[in-house]
């Protein structure tokens, strides 16, 4: 057959680790063989990060941002131990951290969701999808003890001039403790226009969610800026019939549970970090996991969810079997895939991502998968076979 063209460049992301050695096997037998790939390509792995003072990270956000798809391996973030391991010359922050920043996005984390592999909440059989905004809030406050007698303000300034002051409380009875955060319109304006488009995109209803009656003038900030920026995109939800709901957290929490799932829930900083490892769980194994970065503009990253898997990376460098989980990798590949052919008009790309991901999700239903999937399968008349990394991409692509 001839191979599928592709128009625009796809940013690729290579990264470490067992996922480095997963994403050379999905490119050379599920994506090669079919594509005529046209990626511009960045080695985002520690040794080249630590090679180039890691200015290729800041390349390849860029590059993101130029072309609007990329689509990342997971990379090693460095602590202590990498350092020696590696004998980096510096502690390197986070790429997704760096990709972040330059990009402005926010994080949509989703599940892929198989028949035979049940949710620990049985009726959820829909994706649910999380949006955690990633700025400000508890993650950035500053925080201190009070002692007995002393008072603590809330003072505002300006050029050197005292603007505000507002009394947070007087110690009089005992020692205590303080804390002040903040957050930026701006920072509320971009998360909404990502989770706004994230909807349009997956035809998802939202349900955003904060505390406003006790956090009024906080949380109300959330509330108001997400009317205000709704209005921008409420006609194209009636067209597409999709609903946004504005409701408590409390509220928002009892809905998600009793639902069905297939929705967004938009969190703020601190529900999203806590409800998205209850999620995650509920679907079973971080290998299902996929995760997404958009841009206010509309800019998009592809990713699992997942890190490098180092222990199973480990067993691989000293010969030994693995049976690493590709699903969630596989799905950023597709996941990019089709993004980068809807917005070059490219049919036979999407068809191909498409047709990707149900071999990826049939090969699971039909009993073959990865070790970390068999305790979570169970599906009448099929008994579940534990494949090895290769093994698993070599199922898929036949089906494919
Ligand atoms: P991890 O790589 O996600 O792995 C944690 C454990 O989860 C694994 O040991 C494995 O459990 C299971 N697991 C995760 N993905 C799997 C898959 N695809 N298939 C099968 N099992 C899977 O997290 P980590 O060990 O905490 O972090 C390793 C490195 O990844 C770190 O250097 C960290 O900085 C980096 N990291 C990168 C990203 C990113 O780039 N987005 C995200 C998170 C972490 P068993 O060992 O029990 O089989
Ligand atoms: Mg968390």
């Amino acid at each position: 057959m001839a191979k599928i063209k592709m128009t625009t460049p796809l940013v690729e992301m290579d990264g470490d680790e067992m996922t480095r050695i997963l994403w050379k096997k999905i490119k050379e037998i599920l994506i090669l063989p079919f594509v005529d790939l046209h990626t511009e390509y960045y080695d985002l792995g520690l040794e080249n990060r630590d090679r180039t003072d890691d200015t290729v990270t800041v390349e390849s956000a860029l590059a993101a941002k130029k072309y609007g798809v990329a689509v990342k391996c997971a990379t090693i973030t460095p602590n202590l131990q990498r350092m020696s391991e590696y004998k980096l010359k510096k502690m390197w922050k986070s790429p997704n951290g760096t990709i972040r920043r330059i990009l402005d996005g926010t994080v949509f984390r989703a599940p892929i969701l198989c028949k035979g592999i049940q949710s620990y909440v049985p009726n959820w059989k829909q994706p649910i999808v999380i949006a955690r905004h990633a700025y400000g809030d508890v993650y950035s406050a500053v925080d201190a003890t009070v002692g007995e007698g002393e008072k603590v303000y809330l003072v505002t300034e300006k050029e050197g001039r005292e603007t505000g002051r507002t009394l947070i409380h007087d110690f009089t009875i005992g020692s205590g403790v303080v804390q002040g955060m903040h957050n930026l319109d701006s920072s509320i304006r971009s998360f909404a226009h990502s989770c706004f488009r994230y909807a349009l995109d997956n035809g998802m209803p939202v349900i955003f969610a904060t505390k406003d009656t006790i956090s009024k003038v906080y949380d109300g900030r959330f509330k108001q800026i997400f009317a205000e920026v709704f209005g921008e995109y409420k006609n194209t939800f009636a067209e597409k019939n999709i609903e946004y709901l504005y409701t408590l957290i409390d509220d928002a929490v009892a809905r998600v549970m009793r639902s069905q799932g297939g929705m967004l829930w938009v969190c703020k900083n601190y529900d999203g970090d806590v409800m998205s490892d209850m999620v995650a769980t509920a679907y079973g194994s971080l290998g299902m996991m996929t995760s997404v970065l958009v841009s206010p503009d509309g800019k998009y990253e592809f990713e699992a969810a997942h890190g490098t898997v180092t222990r199973h990376y480990y067993k691989y460098r000293n010969g030994e079997e693995t049976s690493t989980n590709s699903v969630a990798t596989i799905f950023a590949w597709t996941g990019a895939l089709k993004k980068r052919g809807e917005l070059d008009g490219n049919a036979e790309l999407v068809g191909f991502a498409e047709k990707l991901e149900r071999a990826t999700v049939t090969t699971v239903e039909g009993g073959e998968m990865t070790g970390d999937l068999i305790p979570l399968f169970s599906r009448k008349g099929i008994t579940p076979r534990k494949c090895n990394t290769d093994a698993f991409l070599e199922a898929v692509a036949k089906r494919l």
